[in-house]
């Protein structure tokens, strides 16, 4: 991975807007994350879509964009970025998230990751994911969780993604056994 030119910031703000995931969402990313095509793995990227509230995003389903990926990379371009709006305004719905991997355990935004993001807007979030997404994204402190704030990616330590970010079960079960 390149070295960035300027810093990236740390994010350790425990109050800070927050990520909600239903445990589907998180399924469909581990399930389509990783990529092999040709016997070469590949970065991959996909989008989270869902609710915007004024202090929580709620990420309800997961976008595959069309991309271009290779070993050490993924690009999408302003076709592909129309394409997912359209998507996104015929279920009305909004970017939440977007996730994509990398090759190794490095899962701090490049400065690249900054540039390509398709959205830059105060409390947008961004997953880096280590080892093409072989190992799953769980738990959640093994990937790179970047909240955009005052005008750049940073990345959430340890005590702030435990705060800010959440998975919903699918299925609560308050039964018992025994019924
Ligand atoms: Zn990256």
């Amino acid at each position: 991975m390149r070295s960035r030119s300027k810093p990236l910031h740390w994010d350790r703000d425990v109050d800070g807007p927050r990520l909600v995931l239903t445990s589907s969402v998180v399924n469909t990313v581990e399930r389509r994350i990783p990529l092999c095509s040709g016997g070469v793995l590949r970065e991959n990227v996909l989008y989270i879509a869902g609710f915007i509230l004024p202090t929580v995003r709620v990420g309800v389903t997961v976008i595959a964009p069309q991309c271009v990926t290779g070993p050490g990379f993924y690009r999408t371009d302003a076709d592909d970025h129309a394409d997912v709006m359209a998507a996104l305004m015929a279920c009305r719905l909004h970017i939440v998230a977007q996730v994509h991997c990398h090759p190794g355990r490095g899962v701090s935004h490049s400065e690249i990751d900054d540039e390509e993001a398709i959205v830059r807007a105060d409390g947008h979030w961004s997953v880096v994911v280590p080892h093409y997404g072989l190992h799953g994204i769980l738990p959640l402190t093994q990937c790179g969780i970047h909240c955009y704030t005052q005008g750049e990616f940073r990345r959430l330590d340890g005590r702030a993604i435990a705060t800010r970010v959440s998975i919903i079960p699918d299925w609560i079960d308050m039964r018992g056994d025994e019924r």
